[in-house]
């Protein structure tokens, strides 16, 4: 299987936090933490429609400027979300510049700001540059779950955890993977094309058998209508879809423990901090940040495939072995 989200942490395990998350198809991606994202080229930056912020600490939230000068004119939505006080931030970070000429771009952007309350609600604004990013708030709404987003190809959710400050993790779960038999394809007398990615769609969304799709006739031929059904149990194989997590700047306490595992339960992939190695547990409790066997001791619960580890105390460099093998040895699965 394909994974659809191709996850990079963008300056390393040392750099400032930042996972940019491509999805395969859909010429669009997702980042998690907006630390120092320079070493993005703009043409991934100007993919991302979601930005998930853990906590405004600068080293997570450093970025925002760059990211909002390069996508300035680019005509499509970011959608932004954080914790309390997130959409005041914002407002307050677009305010530090002067936008009285900001109309003579050909197309506006729209800012989507959202603030997850401890109550489970998410507080929503929005900042439109034609009205120069005066800010307009809309009604709060329920979350269910925790569920920040929700597609047909994807969802993310969110818990809210203590780092002294509300922070929040997050965990991106594919719908549900749909692989093809290239092989069986050529059975049927079609062969890939853009025709398969809307039947792959369709599968996801649940249409019927019966559901015609138009496929692309082998050698390129002509069209084809085949019955959904029959693409499905001839070519077409669907398997539970991939899940991500990202967990950064906690403390390690029951309550923040209970949270992360509900959240990151048998993820594919948990990207979490390992800030200290547990020699250093006591820094890491007064700041408020996991260490390596915290952090190991912790995907280990939640059942997780694969972890990586990052945000690594710059007090390591030339030690990072050190602090995967503490994380590995309290995982006891792969550390990558
Ligand atoms: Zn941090
Ligand atoms: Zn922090």
């Amino acid at each position: 299987m394909r994974p659809i989200f191709q996850p990079r942490l963008v300056n390393g395990p040392f750099g400032d936090p930042a996972l940019f998350v491509d999805i395969l198809f859909e010429r669009r991606a997702l980042i998690f933490d907006l630390g120092d994202v320079a070493a993005l080229p703009p043409r991934k930056l100007l993919r991302t429609t979601h930005v998930f912020v853990s906590h405004t600490h600068m080293d997570h939230f450093v970025g925002f400027d760059r990211l909002l000068r390069i996508c300035l004119g680019r005509g499509r939505p970011l959608s932004l979300y954080g914790p309390e006080r997130f959409i005041e931030q914002v407002e307050h970070k677009l305010s530090a510049f002067t936008w009285n000429l900001v109309e003579n771009y050909a197309v506006d952007i729209e800012l989507a700001a959202h603030e997850v309350t401890a109550d489970g609600w998410l507080r929503r604004a929005s900042f439109n540059s034609r009205e120069r990013f005066a800010r307009q708030d809309h009604a709060p709404v329920p979350m269910d779950d925790g569920r920040l987003v929700a597609e047909p190809a994807f969802d993310v959710r969110c818990t809210v955890l203590d780092h002294k400050t509300p922070c929040l993790a997050f965990a991106v779960q594919e719908a549900m993977h749909v692989n093809v038999w290239r092989n069986r394809l050529a059975e049927l007398e079609v062969e890939p094309g853009p025709w398969l990615r809307d039947a792959k769609q369709a599968v996801v969304a649940g249409a019927p058998d019966e559901t015609i799709v138009v496929a692309r006739a082998i050698g390129g031929t002509g069209e084809r209508p085949i019955p959904l059904g029959t693409l499905r149990s001839r070519a077409l194989q669907v398997v539970p879809g991939q899940k991500l997590a990202y967990v950064t700047d906690v403390a390690y306490h029951a309550g923040n423990t209970q949270r992360i595992v509900a959240l990151a339960e048998k993820t594919d992939v948990l990207f979490i901090e390992c800030t200290f190695l547990d020699a250093d547990a006591d820094d890491a409790r007064r700041k408020y940040h996991l260490t390596a066997r915290q952090a190991g001791a912790i995907a280990h619960e939640a059942g997780v495939g694969v972890l990586v580890p990052f945000h690594f105390s710059p007090r390591y460099a030339g030690r990072e072995a050190e602090l995967r093998a503490e994380a590995q040895a309290a995982f006891g699965g792969i550390v990558a």
